[in-house]
Order: structure tokens, then sequence, then C-alpha cells
């Protein structure tokens, strides 16, 4: 397996000159105190050496071993259980978390970058304590102040971990039909019970508690989505004094074996009356998970991008190396009996696809990010309720893309390594693997598409739409970018795609569903670029320093808007298609 070195030159560009972070947190009063452009410089460079020196090294052989389940345990892969206990010894689990119960309260547009390199160095490493972050956040939104001051200090600290128990056999995209029981005790608890699958981390030996997240029914409860609620159920019974007590109600069946991230244990968990305790509202389970849900939705979509860096930095590597043909202008290696690959176009073609889709995509995450800080601190009401209307729309995007372009890099870098990409030696093989599923969990990348079109632009006529269509016009108008031409066609499209949508939605109940998928990718191009514009602004502004790395992001934005945003040419086209032709068949006739 190549090694793995943090893109940390790239990621201080996006955080400090692009989004220009530390002035905005010295303006946000809960920040201004805990962190500025040193402390996070600090802390990206430490995440560097824990992801690049402990996990990374683990990422090949954990995939070889995978997750092993024993009578009931799981055993995580050699090395797994001292790369963690070191790994938290760092507070990175509760990175962003609430201060007030433990958490070190850094902003989530720094988290995003750490986020990344975890997943670069390793996606079943990294699943282990992902999972614990999204449970702290709901924990901390939603639960009573004494479940949060029992559970949250040790999860963030990592001796405990959380899962996510959503998921049942007959149930996956459709929540509403789960079965799984709550019934209500004398003591103010429940007893839990029923049978959840696919459980990443469910069980593992890293903690000495897992604290799980499980969806539920009361018994009296109303059907579909609107009868689900929240519960918080330890593995461990936790005493009074916050020791742990009895093993509760909660197994593990089995795990699956699967095509990628081998080393994360995805379980099939069984709860037989297990105590559990309710979060938030009864009733109102789904709204709560959603809490943990959505940060979920984009630190897995930053699991694309994170495979797709590791697969990039290893294809660069290679394409510098490897000689084949000659160039097609002449020999470039007259020593050699052939030239390095890295002179052919189509091998170019394929590192700047994932080098300008990788760039991008960090740039968005932080983008992201900055809206969850602004929708979490910022004093202005209306400024909070701006960011939270546009990270409600771009969500969806960010799983959906990030995780559909990170394939796809990631496949073009399996390509540049020719049938050396296809063979375990040179790792490229298992980050195909590896990315896969997160276009799967996380809600499918289909579901993320009808969930832009249909809830977050089709539902409010266009309401969050105009605003971030506005943010991008307002930019384009008032920064010299060579690109903001391009991108106020791109936009201009996308505008013009949307009002065809709403319209046609009115009459045609599947409009939304046929181009949801497509309308998602026109999205994302357009939101791509708008960042590449905002980076070729900055890296314009910058003449004269730096040339090799400020030149290279003209370059790739060149390359973007020349090669990558006319796929929204297509995409405009296919959506424009309508909905007939996908009903012109039978079931019986496919
Ligand atoms: C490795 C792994 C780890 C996982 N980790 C967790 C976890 O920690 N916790 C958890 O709760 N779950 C977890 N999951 C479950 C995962 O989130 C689900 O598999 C996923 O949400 C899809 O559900 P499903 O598999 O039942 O597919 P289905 O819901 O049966 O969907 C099948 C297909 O139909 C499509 N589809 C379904 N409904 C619609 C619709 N209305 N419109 C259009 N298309 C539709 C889907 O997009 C998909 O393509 C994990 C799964 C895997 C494989």
């Amino acid at each position: 397996m190549p090694e793995f070195n943090a893109p940390l030159r790239d990621m201080r560009f996006v955080l400090h000159d692009v989004f220009q972070a530390p002035s905005l947190w010295a303006r946000l009063p809960a920040l201004a105190e805990t962190v500025d452009a040193d402390t996070a410089d600090a802390i990206l460079e430490e995440a560097a050496k824990v992801t690049g020196n402990l996990i990374a090294p683990l990422n090949r052989s954990g995939d070889e071993e995978g997750a092993q389940w024993e009578g009931g345990n799981v055993r995580t892969p050699a090395g797994f259980r001292e790369a963690y206990a070191t790994y938290i010894e760092g507070g990175w689990v509760g990175l962003s978390g609430n201060p007030s119960y433990g958490g070190m309260g850094m902003p989530k547009m720094l988290a995003v970058a750490f986020e990344e390199m975890l997943y670069a160095a390793g996606s079943s490493f990294a699943l282990y304590s992902a999972l614990s972050s999204g449970a702290c956040l709901a924990i901390d939104a939603h639960a009573s102040e004494e479940l949060k001051t029992t559970y949250l200090p040790p999860m963030y600290e990592g001796r405990w971990a959380g899962s996510m128990c959503l998921t049942e056999a007959h149930a996956g995209t459709d929540l509403g039909i789960i079965r799984t029981k709550a019934e209500p005790q004398a003591d103010g608890s429940y007893k839990v019970t029923g049978s959840k699958i696919f459980i990443t981390g469910g069980e593992q030996d890293l903690t000495e508690n897992i604290i799980h997240l499980v969806l539920a029914k009361l018994p009296d409860a109303p059907a579909g989505p609107k009868g689900i609620s929240l519960f918080l159920v330890p593995k461990v019974m936790v005493n009074a004094d916050g020791s742990l007590g009895a093993r509760n109600a909660v197994s593990c069946g089995s795990i699956e074996h699967k095509m990628g991230i081998k080393a994360s244990a995805t379980c099939v968990m069984n709860f037989d009356g297990a105590t559990g305790y309710l979060i938030g509202e009864v009733n109102k389970g789904l709204a709560a998970m959603f809490t943990m849900m959505n940060y979920e939705r984009l630190s897995i979509g930053i699991q694309g991008i994170g495979c797709a860096e590791a697969s990039y930095q290893s294809a660069v590597g290679y394409a510098r190396e490897r000689i084949q043909s000659r160039a097609a202008s002449g020999p470039v290696n007259h020593d050699k009996v052939a030239d390095p690959i890295i002179v052919h176009a189509d091998v170019r073609r394929m590192l700047l696809t994932m080098k300008a889709l990788n760039e991008g995509g960090r740039a968005f995450a932080c983008y992201v990010g900055q809206q969850l800080d602004l929708a979490k601190y910022a004093e202005d009401a209306s400024e909070r309720q701006n960011a939270e209307a546009l990270v409600a729309l771009l969500t969806p995007v960010s799983k959906a893309f990030f995780t559909d372009t990170g394939l796809e890099s990631c496949v073009h870098g399996q390509q540049v390594f020719g049938g050396h990409g296809y063979i375990r030696e040179w790792g490229q093989e298992q980050l195909v693997r590896d990315v896969r599923i997160a276009q799967i969990y996380e809600g499918t990348n289909g579901i993320q598409a009808l969930d832009l079109l249909g809830r977050k632009v089709v539902a409010n006529g266009g309401a969050a739409l105009r605003l971030f269509a506005a943010e991008v016009r307002d930019f384009a108008h008032a920064h010299e970018s060579p690109f903001g031409d391009r991108l106020v066609e791109a936009l201009e499209r996308l505008e013009a795609v949307s009002g065809w949508l709403l319209d046609q939605a009115k009459s045609d109940p599947n409009s939304v569903g046929a181009a949801s998928v497509e309308y998602l990718h026109l999205f994302g191009y357009v939101a791509y670029a708008y960042m590449w514009s905002r980076m070729a602004a900055v890296a314009q502004s910058k003449q004269g320093e730096d040339e090799a790395f400020y030149g290279a992001k003209l370059a790739t934005a060149e390359f973007f808007f020349a090669r990558l945003l006319p796929r929204t040419l297509s995409l405009e086209a296919s959506i424009r298609g309508g909905s007939q032709s996908l009903y012109g068949l039978a079931a019986e006739q496919f």
C-alpha cells in the first residue's frame, strides 16, 4: 500500500485563503476563544501525522484480515486496538464536540479536513469513530441533561463508541415500516426488542462500551414515519456514578462478508428487551435521528473525497515512474526506451479529472462546514437561518456528489495503473472496493437525489436554491475570476432546469424521480464551478507568489471549466428527456 501524505498545503489554502476561516472565527464569539489560524494549522499537522503514520499503515492488513466474529464478539484486525488507543489520546473523536461535556469545540470547517485525512488513511478505521461523533451530536441536540452528562464525556473521549441502528431486514430506505418495539417501563426507561442489520461498529473490541442509538416504535405509535422514536441503548449498563455495570440485553448475531471496508464490522444486532432511554420526544425519533444522519451524510460524502485523494496520490506517483510508449509530440525521455505515462493525453485526462474533482470537493466540504458553523454559532438570527437553509439544500449534494465522483476518481486512479491497478499490490483495487459503499449507505445516492429535488427544491418552490444562486451570482459579479462568465452560464442552466422541473412536477408525479440523479449531478458541477471560481480568484490575486502551487490551481480550474463543466449540457438534455421513456415497459418486459 502506498503511503498517504495529507494534502496540508491545499487544505490550508482552502481554509485560510479561499474561505478566510480565521477572520470568520474571530467574529463568532463561541469560536473566537477556541481557535485561530495557528491552532488550526497545528491541529492539521498533528492530524496528518496521526492519519499518515498510525492509521494508513493498517489499511492494507486490515483489509486482508478483516473484522472477525467469534461467539458474539467481534475482533478487529491486528493493530487496530493499539492504534485506536493512541488515536483517542489525541481527543480526535470529540474534535468538534460540545466543550461543556468534554468536546474540543472546533469548527466544522476544520473538522472536515481532518475527516478527509482519516478516510484517506483508512475508511474502515475511520468508521469506528465517525459514528461516535454523529451519535454525540444527536445526544447533545436532543437528549436530557442527565443522559448528556452520563454519556457524552466518555464518548467524546473515545472510551465509549456510538452506533446508529436504523436498518432492519425488511426496512432500509423506508424506515416507516420498522418493527423494533419499545415498551415503556415504570421507572421511565423502555424495553427495546427487535433486530437490526448492517450496523456499522455495532460490536467491536476497541471500546469499553458501545452506545446504540436505536429507532423503535411504541406499542400505540401511529403507523409510518410519524410513529418512530429514538432510544439510547448502552451495550453495558451504566451505574449512577458513571462506572460500568451489567451487560444489557444487546448482542451481535453475526457480521457481514462484504465487497470492501472489510475491517469495519457490519453487524446484525439483536435487542432482546434491552433497557433503553428515550432521546427527544416520543414519535419524533426520525427528526432527532436526522441530526445524526445529516452529520453522517457529510462525513460519508467526505469518505468519497478521502478515498479519491489517496487514489490520486498513488496514481500520480505511478504515472511519473511508469514508462510506456513515446509522447505523441516526440520523445521526452531520450535516455530511456519509453516515456513516463504522464506524457499521454489520456493519462493526463484521468489525473486532471481526479485532481479537479478532489480539490473542488475539498473546497465544497469546507464551504458546507462553514454553513454548519454559521448555523450553529452566528449571532444574527437571519444569518443562522440562511446557513441552515443552505445546509439542508447542500447536504444531499455533498453526500451523493462527493461519493459518485469519489468512485469515478478511484476508478480513474485504478485505470492509470493499467493491469497493476487490478491486482492487490498497489492498493487501487481496495480503494475502489472501499469507496463503493459510500454511494449506498447513509441513504442511497438515489434517495439523496430525491431529497434534493423533491424536498429541498420543489417542495419550497426553489426558495433555498434562490438563496444559493444569489450568493453565486454576487460572487461572480463582485470578483475578478477568469471563469466568471462560464460560472454564470452554468448557474443559469441550473436555474432554467429547476424552473422547468418545478413546472413539470405540477402535472407529472414521476418527473422528480425521473430527473433527480441527473439534477443532483448538474447541481454538483455548478457548485464545483463556484468553488473553482473562488479558488481561481485567489490564485490569480497571488501572482508572483508560489508559482508552482497557484499556477497549478489556475491550470486545474481551466481543465474543470473546459472539460468537466460541459457535462452539465448532457445532464440538462437528459433531464429534459422527461419521465415518459422510463415507463415504456411493463415490469415483466424488463
Ligand atoms: C456496509 C454497510 C454499512 C451500513 N451501516 C449502517 C448503519 O450503521 N446503520 C444503519 O442503520 N444502516 C446501515 N446500513 C444500511 C444502509 O443504510 C442501507 O443499506 C441503505 O440505506 C439502503 O437500504 P436497503 O439496503 O434496505 O435498500 P432498499 O431500501 O431496499 O433500496 C433498494 C434500491 O431501491 C431504491 N429505492 C428504495 N426506495 C426508493 C424510492 N422511494 N425511490 C427511488 N428509489 C428507491 C434504493 O435507492 C436502492 O437502489 C449499512 C449498509 C451497509 C451495506
